[in-house]
């Protein structure tokens, strides 16, 4: 007798921010169990997922561009099926089956367990719907790296910038059970991973049996894994005693992206951020005193609704005055289904280009700086492979976020290994393994 096993192949194509990456793991975990092995090319597949992201009009039009292209492939192989999920197919569900017709599956970022029953099912699904269970699946995780991984440790958001799509579309804010969230990292330890990213919209707010803190002291005592990360926090809920956590806690890395978005205050109250930039630069006080050589990085809007020169120059002065180690910059991008969409006083894509540049400039030199300010110290770094820019170096990153590049062997990758910085760049250290 003969058997014949024919595997199905699919591809994935994540649009936006690590959420969405992390997203992406997710589907590939489900899949694989379905049969499916992933492929770099969307010729090779069986099943295309578009795994989109609505936070910025860029990534929205570079999406349905993409999706574009894809008609003819699937003239060529109808059988071949095509999925939209993430924020885009959350907020425009059943209209983009009208809009692409050659789309199979619309499914949003709370439906993401439901990609096995979609598959069965010929076409024309969609799947938005809001899931308040979602925090207690478990589902399987693909992850391709074997060093650095990222865990989810609650879904949605509560805060309701008025430039924010995600409450909408990825619903309120959800926390998973602190003894799952400890299972998967003790897995990941057992399994080689050195790092773990706790991710979520606003991690601060989490809150299960145990508030943040109390997860960060649950996931420290998980020997094996050496550094601790999370993203992203809210400045209005980064407590004193999530200070003196990251203080105390060895595992925890000395770095928060810590979103600041302007230094006016009056623009933050339009972007219904609540904190001032005086709350704010208390905060970093706090944090500086606890930690004086901890790493803040942070995201700025370029030229908000109503951003007059003013407040311009207060997010320059507070860009100044706080130094960070790196910085996000976006020019606003109003996105419909927003309370900024509808705000009067919309600034020329000119202006918003001009303020956009001069911050990026600004912190460049101060990015430059801070790194010169490490020339000549050694390091502690985790390897985590082959540097993307230099395929003759390997690339780590110090505990404060910061990208090494060195020499070195494959052997290194996974580990821990001292550095010896020789010199600075902008966005990046060079380094020289020492004893
Ligand atoms: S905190 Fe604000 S910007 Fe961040 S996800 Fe929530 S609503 Fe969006």
């Amino acid at each position: 007798m003969l058997f014949s096993f024919m595997k199905k192949h699919v591809y994935i194509t994540t649009f936006g921010c690590q959420m969405n990456v992390h997203d992406s793991e997710k589907m590939a975990g489900i899949l694989e169990q379905e049969g499916y092995s992933l492929r770099d090319n969307p010729k090779d597949a069986d099943l295309i997922i578009f795994n989109t992201c609505s936070i910025r009009q860029k990534a929205e039009q570079k999406f349905y561009s993409e999706l574009g292209r894809i008609k003819s492939l699937k003239k060529r192989r109808p059988d071949l099926k095509i999925a939209v999920a993430g924020c885009i197919a959350q907020q425009q569900g059943r209209a983009i089956l009208k809009k692409v017709p050659h789309v199979d599956y619309v499914f949003g970022p709370q439906n993401i367990h439901m990609l096995s029953d979609m598959l069965r099912t010929n076409k024309d699904v969609v799947a938005v719907d809001d899931n308040p269970e979602i925090a207690e699946l478990d589902l399987p995780v693909s992850r391709k790296e074997g060093v650095r991984a990222w865990v989810s440790i609650m879904y949605g958001c509560n805060n309701f910038c008025s430039y924010c799509i995600v409450p909408y579309t990825r619903g309120r804010e959800r926390s998973r059970p602190s003894e799952n969230i400890y299972r998967e990292v003790a897995g990941l330890a057992s399994n080689g991973f050195k790092e773990v990213t706790l991710l979520g919209q606003n991690v601060n707010s989490y809150r299960s049996d145990v508030d943040f803190s109390g997860l960060l002291k649950k996931i420290n005592s998980i020997e094996g894994i050496d550094r601790i990360r999370f993203v992203t926090s809210h400045p209005h809920d980064l407590s004193d005693d999530l200070i003196i956590s990251m203080k105390e806690l060895d595992r925890v890395c000395e770095h928060i992206h810590l979103p600041l978005q302007s230094g006016s205050s009056r623009i933050l109250e339009l972007m219904n951020r609540g904190y001032t930039y005086e709350d704010y630069r208390r905060k970093v006080e706090r944090l500086k005193d606890a930690i004086p050589h901890i790493s803040i990085t942070t995201d700025i809007i370029a030229g908000f609704h109503g951003e007059t020169d003013n407040d311009y120059m207060a997010t320059i002065n507070a860009v100044n005055d706080i130094e960070f180690d790196g910085i996000f910059a976006f020019k606003f991008s109003p996105r419909p289904g927003t309370r900024a969409a509808n705000m009067e006083g919309q600034l020329s894509d000119e202006i918003k280009s001009e303020r956009l540049s001069e911050i990026l400039e600004i912190q460049d030199k101060i990015s430059f700086m801070k790194n010169e300010a490490l020339r000549g110290s050694v390091q502690e770094i985790l390897v985590e492979g082959v540097s993307e820019t230099d395929k003759g170096k390997l690339t780590g990153r110090t505990r404060t976020n910061k990208i090494v590049n060195f020499r070195g062997t494959d052997v290194h990758v996974g580990q821990m290994l001292y550095v010896e910085i020789v010199e600075a760049r902008r966005h990046s250290l060079e380094g020289r393994p020492v004893r």
